[in-house]
């Protein structure tokens, strides 16, 4: 029984105006597990009525605890590292996309705030296990695992068993060894063993919390997996308004509002960006690509001759899932199986120029099965190709030739990124900035240039030669690199603004904050992006938060807890030593143009950037010229406590 007098924190928290905190908050189990590897030691501990009401769960949870009890300067890779477990208060419920998780720790790959966010079944058991956080400190003296069963919580040593072994297997094996094909189970592959800073950590074979590398967290701390399986009810605030509004919800989202991840899925992309000269092609030397544009690889191509099935996470009808299959006969991936979207087929396809389908599968297995977040690998390998055809690498450094459009020497590349072998692990499986840097010890002046990321985190799929506010958004993101801290890429595509211009920077930062705080809050949630058309408005939004917990959020005090969520973040980054240089697009970008399509000749302007920039900082009550929140603006939304704590660390102990 869970002593509710063991509150936590009452004292530091974020008070939300115009809300009431009941008694009895329903929706979260508020138990707190912390375990201590390094002493063996699992502790269950109770969050507060005042911490889930502020915090909301997912990425809010995640965001207030590292603030709290990371130590500022701590090496992301080292024991003081804290690797955080999180989810909301709907999994287990009916809610559409429901049935996710988080995971957050000082990132690896960038130095600060990291996080990833994944779907399938882990959040639904680990909810119906009653846990709503985990908290891992310290190094466990040998590889474990851990087990969270209902009410048993425990480790198991695994240096015999499943350490050594892909993210699959390790699945498999754990299930075959609880007999229970439904155990949710989170694991790192070899490249979470060995640290690579782009670890992922898989679950349900085919969904990642992929970036800002958690899964090398967890390989620092030699924690291969953890386990959960539940089996206890869930209990809502009001469940007969909740299951009316759920039933809604479901219904909408079984039709229009989500039908493009449905029928066609992400994939869908490549054709619109293309047309718009945004998708970037040959490590972003173009926005544009023939083979997109005579149909050879194409969303249409791939559901057409390549998909075979489309899979749903627990508690979603919407399977956005794509399974391509590679047929038996092919030479050299008979039967392989992958799951695609349009991140993978960007990485491992147009940034390389690679359009032979079953290699772009091959990639994205090794990625999902080794355990690299596949968006940073595709990334990391398409640098490599630009780097050859430029000679700054060659067939001597590597064993082989790496030209833009490689085949089997890119999954030969990939696989050696990803296990830490030869010239390529050696080189680039730590990601693009380390790749530069290393080069560039080596006396190959200028490699870094080819590093297409921000903030250390590789560039998903969006070329910002013409989208000035996507190239804010992007740049400004939390955990570096990133169409999922914002979607601001959107006010490119729909010419919400002129997306070559540099005008308007305070109504462009309003509107960049609009989605940043929402984002922050549905992950916090935490659901599935492809699911915010199917909410009336914020208040609808806000509505399903208060029938499940009892409190009464609305869509404006939900938003504010979005803003706080983002602020607090944007504060740990700055105790860990961020400058506003740090936000900022890859030089590339301002030298270098496309020779054709719609953003043929266009570089993206210092000066309209940085107006643009520091209209995003006035927007959102910062410093216009450093980008530190001022005191006021920390005052209004309850962040008193980071007031007089945001002096940045001297400890630059952890900075790679
Ligand atoms: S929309 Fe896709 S990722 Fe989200 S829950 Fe459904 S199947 Fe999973």
């Amino acid at each position: 029984m869970i002593n509710k007098k063991l509150l936590q924190d009452s004292d530091k928290m974020s008070k939300t105006k115009n809300i009431t905190i009941p008694d009895d908050v329903e929706g979260y189990s508020q138990t707190r597990i912390d375990v201590d590897l390094t002493k063996g030691t699992i502790k269950e501990t109770v969050l507060s009525n005042d911490f889930v009401a502020n915090w909301i769960g997912g990425y809010g949870f995640g965001a207030k605890i590292l603030w709290d009890e990371l130590k500022p300067g701590a090496d992301p890779l080292g024991p003081d590292n804290i690797f955080i477990f999180s989810i909301g208060p709907f999994p287990g419920t009916i809610l559409p996309t429901s049935s996710k998780y988080g995971v957050f720790a000082k990132s690896p790959l960038t130095n600060m705030f990291g996080m990833a966010i994944s779907s399938g079944s882990v959040g639904a058991q680990a909810r119906r296990a009653g846990i709503n956080a985990i908290i891992f400190k310290g190094k466990s003296p040998k590889p474990v695992y851990l087990v969270i069963d209902d009410d048993d919580r425990y480790l198991v040593p695994c240096e015999n068993t499943v350490w050594g072994k892909g993210c699959w297997d390790t699945e498999e094996i754990l299930r075959e060894e609880f007999q229970d094909h439904r155990l949710a189970v989170m694991a790192i592959g070899q490249a979470g063993e060995r640290m690579s800073r782009m670890a992922c950590i898989t679950n349900d074979r085919n969904r990642q919390a992929g970036r800002t590398g958690m899964g090398a967290v967890m390989g620092s701390k030699n924690l291969k997996a953890v386990c959960f399986r539940g089996t206890k009810p869930i209990k809502v605030a009001k469940p007969k308004e909740f299951y009316q509004i759920a039933k809604k919800l479901i219904k909408v989202a079984n039709g229009p509002a989500t039908s493009k991840y449905r029928d066609q899925g992400t994939p869908a992309g490549l054709v619109s960006y293309n047309k718009l000269g945004m998708m970037p092609t040959f490590n972003y030397r173009e926005g544009t690509w023939e083979k997109i544009t005579n149909g050879e690889f194409t969303g249409d191509t791939l559901n057409n001759e390549w998909v075979v099935k489309k899979v749903a996470c627990s508690q979603c009808s919407i399977a956005c899932d794509h399974l391509a299959r590679v047929p038996k006969t092919h030479p050299d991936y008979p039967n392989l199986v992958a799951s695609v979207d349009v991140e993978l087929l960007y990485g491992f396809g147009t940034a390389i120029g690679n359009a032979d389908w079953p290699t772009v599968f091959k990639c994205i297995t090794l990625c999902d099965d080794l355990g690299i977040d596949a968006i940073s690998g595709g990334v990391t390998a398409a640098m490599a190709c630009e780097l050859f055809e430029d000679g700054l690498i060659t067939k001597d450094d590597l064993g082989y030739e790496l030209p833009f459009g490689s085949t089997k020497n890119l999954a030969k590349f990939t696989e050696e990124m990803i296990l830490g072998q030869g010239f390529a692990g050696e080189i680039f499986g730590d990601g693009t900035r380390l790749a530069g840097k290393r080069l560039e010890e080596m006396g190959r002046k200028n490699a870094g240039y080819y590093g297409m990321q921000i903030k250390g985190l590789e560039m998903p799929a969006f070329d910002i030669h013409g989208m000035t506010s996507f190239a804010v958004g992007e740049s400004v993101s939390i955990r570096g690199a990133c169409h999922l801290r914002n979607g601001a890429y959107g006010l490119d595509a729909k010419g919400t603004f002129d997306r070559f211009a540099y005008d308007k920077p305070l109504e462009r930062g309003k509107k960049i904050i609009d989605l940043e705080d929402v984002y922050a809050v549905i992950d916090s949630y935490i659901i599935c992006k492809f699911t915010r058309g199917i909410y009336e408005d914020d208040d609808e939004m806000a509505k399903v938060y208060e029938l499940v917990t009892g409190v009464n959020h609305t869509g404006d005090s939900m938003k504010e807890r979005g803003t706080a969520i983002v602020t607090l973040s944007k504060c740990f980054n700055i105790r860990e030593g961020w400058t506003r240089a740090d936000d900022h697009p890859p030089e590339k970008f301002f030298k270098d143009a496309h020779t054709k399509g719609p953003a043929k000749g266009i570089t993206l302007k210092e000066d309209g950037f940085q107006t643009l920039l520091s209209g995003y900082y006035e927007a959102r009550g910062w410093d216009k010229e450093t980008g530190i929140p001022t005191n006021a603006t920390l005052k209004s939304l309850g962040l008193d406590f980071v007031i007089g704590n945001l002096e940045p660390t001297k400890n630059k102990g952890g900075k790679k």
